[in-house]
């Protein structure tokens, strides 16, 4: 049995693939300006939104056309710079970062972006540079659209100013839930370092799933991703 097991991960692995490089093929390419910030941010390693997730928050801004943005985690600045491309013109943006050279470099792509007349002026993206855990809890109004791609530990404990700075109707796009697959791991298949984050994923996608105010998907794509709603009478 062990044995037929593995036959069937490996080809389950192969099928996945090939749907992955499929859907791939299919997708719309980014502007020339994205995709020289793509290439960029990639041979640095920077962990940027993947295609996947690009074609379903170009999907969710079209279907929505959010008008008040709020990203948490903007390294350095590919995806502000994204959700600027295809959001609408007059629509807000404003992204939190905590790490001063990502800061950096973001508003460097900015002024780049500026120079190079990708958008009319400036992207007027507001930047907010800080820790998330303490720049929440100053921002006022209300977002429609709520990117969180920040550390994935710490996605529960913004929870609570989120759902105060989320629309009824608001959506949240919470990125990299599984966490390249270890969150679908058993506690015990993860080490022990890993442990606490595997388990605060959890909890976050439990509230997620579980919150009277929220209607929330789980979406495999990219490296995961929920999407919830919040309930327009909540
Ligand atoms: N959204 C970006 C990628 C973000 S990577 C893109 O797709 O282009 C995650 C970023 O979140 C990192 O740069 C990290 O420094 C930042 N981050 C992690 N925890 C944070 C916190 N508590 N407050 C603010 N930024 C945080
Ligand atoms: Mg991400």
């Amino acid at each position: 049995m062990e044995d037929n097991r593995e036959t069937f991960d490996h080809s389950d692995t192969i099928q996945e693939e090939r749907i992955l490089t499929f859907m791939e093929s299919m997708g719309g390419s980014n502007t020339p300006f994205l995709q020289e910030k793509e290439r960029e941010a990639l041979a640095e390693d920077i962990p940027i939104i993947r295609e996947q997730t690009q074609s379903l928050i170009r999907f969710l801004l079209e279907l929505r056309h959010p008008k008040n943005i709020l990203e948490v985690g903007a390294a350095t600045g590919f995806s502000s710079l994204f959700l600027r491309t295809y959001a609408d013109k007059d629509a807000k943006i404003t992204t939190i970062e905590r790490d001063p050279e990502r800061a950096e470099r973001a508003r460097l792509h900015y002024r780049e972006a500026e120079e190079a007349g990708v958008f009319q002026g400036t992207p007027g993206i507001t930047l907010l540079e800080g820790d998330a855990a303490d720049i929440l809890k100053t921002l006022e109004g209300e977002y429609d659209f709520l990117f969180m791609d920040a550390a994935k530990g710490q996605y529960g404990n913004f929870l609570p100013e989120v759902l105060r700075l989320l629309s009824p109707g608001g959506l949240l796009l919470s990125d990299n839930i599984f966490k390249d697959g270890e969150i679908l791991e058993s506690r015990f298949a993860v080490k022990r370092r890993d442990r606490t984050i595997h388990r605060r994923m959890r909890d976050y996608l439990y509230q997620l799933t579980h919150d009277e105010r929220l209607q929330t998907l789980l979406l495999q794509e990219g490296d995961g991703a929920a999407l919830s709603v919040r309930k327009s009478n909540s």
